[in-house]
């Protein structure tokens, strides 16, 4: 077996794991990423068909926060293209454009309790929020009993956490939309999301390297401690020396990956019990005559599945080809964070797009994608994180099961990279073990 050393190993080129190799490298750790796939991005990353540029997960890019910090401090260039206007809800045919007025212009025009919910958003702000148990939907229905405000509630939910507002604890909605970006400011890449993991894969390259079509087949640990990862590349198995390995694979995977011997009791019960996989349906749709004009997000009001879509090429006609619109649809299955029906569900969200859009079977269907189980929305519901740490001393987790409370996205995951990686480099002195 080939043999390496390295400063530190990233199991995973998603979200959480390029973020957090872009800093270590940044830091002065020659760092090496290892990701079982062909191509950067993980769930977040795009494919070509039919000369589309399709993406797989993550579309909108938060402006702001770590996410946007990672790119500025490890010197990535981040390209994306903001909408204008950026987010709007379609209700009973309409875009409603809230602007600048937000929740309190969204919610006066449909219901008479706004100024109750409204004050509770303030609670919130202050940090009186409720309990981690009850629902989005019951701590809703204690001030309002409009069925378009709890439409717009799932379907809010569903955009952002990839859960019914059944699902979603309202401690972790209010926590979301009062101290978080909420995406009130976003932009798509123009070369798919990809984009902009290519470019932070050129920053992890200056001190560091990428190895595709290499999955991890093993964590070595001793004693409570890391000590290495074993890769399979090109046939081969390579072991690669190392005392720091953060793993953007998911808790579960990492645990498979050392063997749960190696784990503390409490670890291995927390990987069994609290982590809530959220699914979603992904619709990349093609389509020679405009199905909405509005240029960025529009979430849904009334609908069986359906939440949100995206209108990408009017912001970025080049993920297109030309005489084209490109638009992705996204919905969510209910229940989302238990077994379903994939078939049915998707058959209720082509349902929904045809009732929303008089012209849509005039379109071309170019993906329909069901996340789920091990290929999830979220690898855990907003609410329902793990801790960074393994309890293995060297080994982290980064990504979207790992989380801070409330927050969702890529914006998420890359807050993980930030906090693991700040921790590490704090206790480190500046060093290399060497190149692979
Ligand atoms: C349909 C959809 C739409 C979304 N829309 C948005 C959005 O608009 N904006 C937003 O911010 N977020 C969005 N999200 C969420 C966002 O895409 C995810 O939260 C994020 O991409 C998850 O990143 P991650 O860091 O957890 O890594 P992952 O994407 O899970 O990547 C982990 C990588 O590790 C690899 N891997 C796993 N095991 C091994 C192994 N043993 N060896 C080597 N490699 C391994 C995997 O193949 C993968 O490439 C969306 C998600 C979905 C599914």
């Amino acid at each position: 077996m080939d043999s390496h050393k390295v400063d530190a190993v990233v199991i995973g080129a998603g979200a959480g794991g390029l973020c957090a190799a872009a800093r270590l490298a940044h830091g002065g750790l020659h760092t090496l990423v290892v990701d079982d796939k062909d191509r950067l991005g993980g769930r977040a990353s795009t494919e070509e068909i039919d000369g589309f540029k399709v993406n797989i997960g993550a579309i909108a890019i938060e402006f702001g926060g770590v996410f946007e910090e990672t790119f500025h401090t490890v010197g990535a260039p981040l390209d994306i293209r903001a909408p204008e206007p950026a987010s709007s809800f379609f209700i009973d045919g309409k875009v409603i454009d809230v602007g600048r007025g937000g929740w309190s212009l969204l919610l006066g025009q449909l219901t008479k309790q706004a100024s109750r919910i409204l004050e509770k958003f303030a609670d919130a702000r202050s940090g009186n929020l409720p309990d981690g148990r009850q629902s989005t939907e019951d701590w809703l229905k204690g001030y309002t009993s409009n069925a378009t405000v709890h439409a717009l509630f799932r379907n809010l939910c569903a955009a952002i956490f990839a859960c019914n507002a059944a699902e979603l604890p309202a401690r972790a909605f209010l926590t979301y939309f009062t101290s978080k970006g909420a995406f009130k400011k976003f932009g798509f890449c123009p070369q798919g999301t990809i984009g902009v993991w290519n470019s932070l894969g050129n920053a992890v390259r200056r001190n560091g390297d990428i190895w595709l079509e290499t999955p991890a087949t093993a964590i070595h640990t001793s004693n409570g401690k890391v000590e290495g990862v074993t890769v399979l590349r090109n046939g081969e198995r390579v072991r690669i020396d190392t005392d720091l390995v953060i793993s953007n694979a998911g808790p579960k995977a990492t645990v498979a990956l050392a063997g749960s011997d190696a784990f503390p009791a409490d670890y291995i019960v927390k990987v069994k019990n609290d982590l809530r996989p959220a699914a979603n349906i992904v619709i990349n749709v093609a389509s020679r005559e405009p199905l909405i004009n509005h240029p960025g997000i529009v979430t849904f009001g009334k609908t069986r599945r359906l939440c949100n879509m995206a209108n990408l090429s009017a912001t970025c006609p080049e993920l297109a080809p030309p005489g084209w619109h490109l638009y992705v649809a996204y919905a969510v299955p209910v229940p989302a964070l238990g077994d379903f029906d994939s078939d049915a569900e998707v058959a209720l969200a082509l349902e929904d797009l045809r009732e929303q859009f008089a012209n849509f079977d005039q379109a071309k269907i170019l993906s329909i994608r069901v996340m789920r189980d091990d290929w999830p929305a979220q690898r855990s519901c907003a609410g329902y994180d793990l801790p960074r740490e393994t309890g293995i001393e060297g080994l982290w987790c980064v990504g979207d099961a790992v989380k801070q409370y409330g927050n969702g996205g890529t914006q998420a995951c890359a807050e993980t990279a930030k906090i693991v990686t700040d921790a590490i480099l704090a206790a480190r002195p500046r060093c290399s073990a060497g190149r692979v």
